[in-house]
């Protein structure tokens, strides 16, 4: 007879479901499953908090279309993990978290960190559930695999019971429950079909839109077919982006405000018409703008905007039923159109603005100035990881990605601290899928304050991403060294000090430089090509580059504030 234990158990059906990484922080009960799962064959990556473990657990999902597993403790650990699991359920990234609990029968009676944790993850995930035996361990574990890729994706839980790690059970009473088969893929409904490319082909003003659901189902081969034979300006959404090039022709991102505004049709492919889209709504779309909507979630359909055809079903799926159509009769839009010259002037200009504002040569830097240098030096296959208020949203603008799920970002959510977690991520994925690819990744200096400490989990494992961090001494913009002094002077800083401020020139390079990364404190445009360079050639550690800018430096101006929407 072959005993084999709970912790065995996990993580043997984590590998059979085709799990291959565990990011996570063990103690009392789970050390255990994370040395089954490494004996398992399963790659683990011990972080410093749960939190960031559960976020480079779903960047794993959304990078591989496998759900990467986060392995907690009870209580705490498990509720620092929540923030995770929320999340990867906003962006719809496949994760599975793994959550140690109180021994059975401590239940109830106060016990160690003792918490309703099944309870607690339903509202963060789509399933969450408790083995009831040993022996049910496999099924449970290919229902929350299954469950966090079926349909939308998102977030699953499972808990183990303490008592559960480490007892025992004959193996050949334990059911093997073999790999769940890749989602089921439904097409749309043929008239739904024929009614697409008639408003297609009605349309004056057509604009595509390019969600991080295309990114996400690998939608990037036919749909860059569908583009180029259909003649259709697009528009990536942020995590869109690199679905296809951004310098790809057809790629109307320069001028989105004009784009969104004025299109009178919208095929809008694996995105939501949420905040990150204006809500498809006045003043920033058109109020008789008539939306093509293709998701794969029927609940979707209709948020904000009645669209003027549904297409349910996967988007390679639809994309394909799309391109067998626009090939059939060989319809192309017009490259001479009006609404394209309006597109490419727009683009034009907005060009020469941000090309003004990168080219100031006055010290501190402004944003512009050290994306514009920055994106000189990126290698085209890198990995972009980006967060921060202004830091993400000029670096999306700046930065360009030229290869689908290369931009990983504060996403659905607005989540900062995801930052370093899907770094290393993308690094451990990179690692052992060795394509060359660096993955960098841009950080404000709040952004990195949140999970700053996993660059001792990058130095670790000797991971080798480089952080830029943009720093302007604070949270949206902060002051400089000396108003800070005599900002001290005057009394309290806690009574006095803005709230957005952060202590001016930290040195967050020195944070790296403290486990043996390289670290870089940079100031000039000289300064930070170099250091650059240098980061991108060292392949054995990871790097900093501590980017001092201009505290007041800010977007250029806006035509609309942020958030608005016309009916509330
Ligand atoms: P973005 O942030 O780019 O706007 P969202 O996360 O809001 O994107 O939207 C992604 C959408 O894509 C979700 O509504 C999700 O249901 C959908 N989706 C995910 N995968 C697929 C797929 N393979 N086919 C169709 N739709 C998908
Ligand atoms: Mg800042």
């Amino acid at each position: 007879m072959e005993e084999v234990t709970g912790a065995q158990l996990i993580a043997e059906s984590l590998k059979a479901q085709k799990v291959e990484y565990m990011f996570g922080i063990v103690g009392v009960p789970v050390i255990e499953v994370a040395m089954a799962a490494q004996a398992a064959g399963i790659k683990y990556v011990g972080m410093r908090n749960e939190q960031a473990a559960c976020y480079a657990a779903s960047a794993t999902g959304y990078l591989t279309g496998r759900p990467g597993a986060c392995l907690v403790v009870s209580g705490p650990g498990l509720i620092h993990a929540l923030g995770g699991m929320a999340n990867a359920n906003m962006n719809c990234w496949p994760v599975v978290v793994i959550g140690g609990s109180s021994d059975r029968n401590q239940e109830t009676a106060g016990a160690f960190q003792e918490f309703p944790q099944v309870e607690a993850c339903r509202l963060y995930s789509k399933f969450s559930a408790r083995p009831s035996s040993l022996e049910a361990i496999p099924a449970v574990i290919e229902k929350a695999v299954r469950t966090s890729l079926y349909g939308r994706p998102g977030a699953c839980y499972v808990d183990i019971a303490g008592d559960m790690v480490n007892a025992k059970v004959d193996r050949s009473k334990v059911r093997v429950v073999s790999c769940c088969p890749a989602p089921p893929v439904s097409l749309a409904d043929h008239g739904a079909i024929t009614e697409t490319i008639s408003v297609l082909k009605a349309a004056k003003r057509p604009l595509v839109i390019i969600g991080k659901g295309a990114a996400y189902g690998r939608a990037e081969i036919v749909l860059r077919e569908f583009v180029e034979m259909s003649g259709l300006p697009f528009l990536p959404t942020p995590m869109g982006k690199g679905v296809l090039p951004d310098d790809h022709p057809n790629c109307v991102a320069a001028a989105r405000s004009r784009a969104l505004l004025q299109a009178d049709v919208v095929l809008l492919l694996g995105a939501r018409l949420n905040w990150i889209l204006h809500f498809g709504l006045p003043p920033r779309f058109d109020p008789d703008v008539k939306v093509i909507q293709v998701d794969l979630c029927a609940e979707e359909m209709g948020n904000n905007v009645r669209p003027a055809v549904a297409l349910l079903g996967d988007i390679i799926a639809i994309v394909t039923q799309l391109l067998t159509c626009v090939r059939q009769d060989g319809w192309k839009y017009p490259s001479d159109t009006e609404w394209w010259n309006s597109l490419k002037d727009k683009i034009a200009a907005n060009a020469k603005i941000s090309k003004a504002l990168a080219l100031q040569s006055t010290l501190p830097m402004n944003y512009y100035t050290v994306f514009h240098h920055v994106s000189q030096l990126l290698p085209h296959d890198c990995i972009i990881v980006s967060e921060g208020a202004n830091t993400m949203d000029i670096g999306r603008t700046m930065l360009n990605n030229y290869l689908p799920r290369h931009r990983l970002d504060a996403g659905t959510f607005g989540t900062m601290g995801v930052g370093l977690g899907f770094a290393i991520a993308a690094a451990a994925v990179e690692r052992s899928e060795n394509k060359g690819r660096r993955v960098v990744c841009v950080e404000g200096d709040s952004a990195f304050g949140f999970s700053g400490m996993e660059v001792e989990t990058m130095c670790r494992y000797n991971l080798p991403v480089v952080i830029i961090v943009v720093n302007n001494n604070g949270i949206y913009s902060g002051v400089d060294p000396e108003t800070w002094k005599e900002m001290a002077k005057m009394g309290d800083l806690t009574s006095i000090a803005p709230p957005v401020t952060l202590l001016p020139e930290a040195r967050y390079d020195e944070i790296m430089t403290a486990f043996g990364g390289r670290g870089f404190l940079v100031r000039t445009v000289e300064e930070l090509c170099n250091a650059l360079q240098l980061s991108l050639t060292d392949w054995e550690r990871p790097s900093l580059l501590n980017v001092l800018i201009d505290p007041s430096s800010d977007r250029k101006q806006q035509e609309f504030p942020w958030l608005t929407r016309s009916n509330l």
